[in-house]
């Protein structure tokens, strides 16, 4: 599978090397520029930002390179978002491991980064195919980058179209298996799971996008879960017989719910 295609000019690299930080320095804030520095020289976990692959209205994801030459990810959470402060705290008050809120916004969005790092952490224990993270200071998060040479991995629902069903078939088991990895060994809920949050590389799909990860205790944890499994079925059904594995997973999942 070929890396998703995007406007990364190797030619003139250099010249947009430059352009990019000067766009995340205008962009952000000197909070957030201060811990971008503070990841790139005191905790080393990432020399310098190549190319943004994505600007979502909660947070930006840059390619950047590592200090050994290697590709990483970097997830800046963007503090400006009125929006973001509600979703937020829904998906933060009520689980235990988050007993308190701060007052401050800002405080807010550097805990979602923290938690998006704890859960990424998580899972990765567990055995679920997440990119490995690697650093987290304030609202910015380093992780692995799935994909090479600054183009990122496709998503599962751009690579979908290109699958055969064989293929479809083992990235659907895949999936069931790092669902079940998720709730029953890491004990969390995902939330927003989707074609959206997954991206395929070296064979396999990887689950993205976790900063709302719950964990079981959260008085939403089963409402979302029910939601996750049914967006991850619906989308595979347009090509494969699902209702088996979907009754067979949600019974597999039922137990591990009770066994709290
Ligand atoms: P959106 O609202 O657009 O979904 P988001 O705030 O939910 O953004 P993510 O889904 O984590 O953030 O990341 C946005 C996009 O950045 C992803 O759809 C994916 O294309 C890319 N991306 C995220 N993590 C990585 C990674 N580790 N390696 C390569 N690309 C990544
Ligand atoms: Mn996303």
């Amino acid at each position: 599978m070929s890396p998703h295609r995007l406007r990364v000019d190797r030619e003139k690299s250099k010249v947009k090397d430059e352009d990019v930080i000067k766009t995340v320095e205008e962009v952000f804030d000197s909070f957030t520029n201060y811990h971008i520095y503070r990841l790139k020289n005191t905790m080393k976990a990432f020399r310098e930002l190549r190319g943004t692959i994505s600007a979502g209205k909660e947070a930006r994801v840059y390619w950047a390179k590592g200090w050994k030459g290697e590709d990483v990810a970097v997830k800046i959470f963007l503090t400006s978002s009125a929006e973001f402060r509600k979703s937020i705290k829904n998906y933060i008050s009520g689980d235990p491991r988050f007993p308190s809120l701060p007052s401050k916004f800002r405080e807010l969005v550097y805990l979602w980064a923290r938690k998006e790092y704890s859960n990424l952490s998580e899972m990765a224990k567990a055995g679920v195919s997440v990119p490995q993270p690697i650093a987290v200071s304030g609202n910015v998060l380093v992780m692995r980058f799935l994909g090479e040479g600054g183009l990122r991995a496709p998503l599962l629902v751009e690579a979908a179209r290109e699958l055969e069903a064989e293929d479809l078939e083992r990235m659907l088991e895949m999936l069931i298996k790092d669902v079940e990895s998720m709730v029953c060994r890491a004990r969390l809920v995902h939330g927003d799971l989707s074609e959206y949050n997954v991206m395929i590389w070296e064979g396999r799909p990887w689950i993205i996008d976790v900063a709302q990860a719950v964990s079981l205790e959260h008085p939403k944890s089963r409402e979302l879960l029910e939601r996750d499994v049914s967006n991850v079925f619906s989308f595979f059904s347009h090509w494969l017989d699902v209702s088996e594995r979907e009754e067979s997973l949600r019974r597999s999942l039922e137990g591990c719910l009770e066994s709290r």
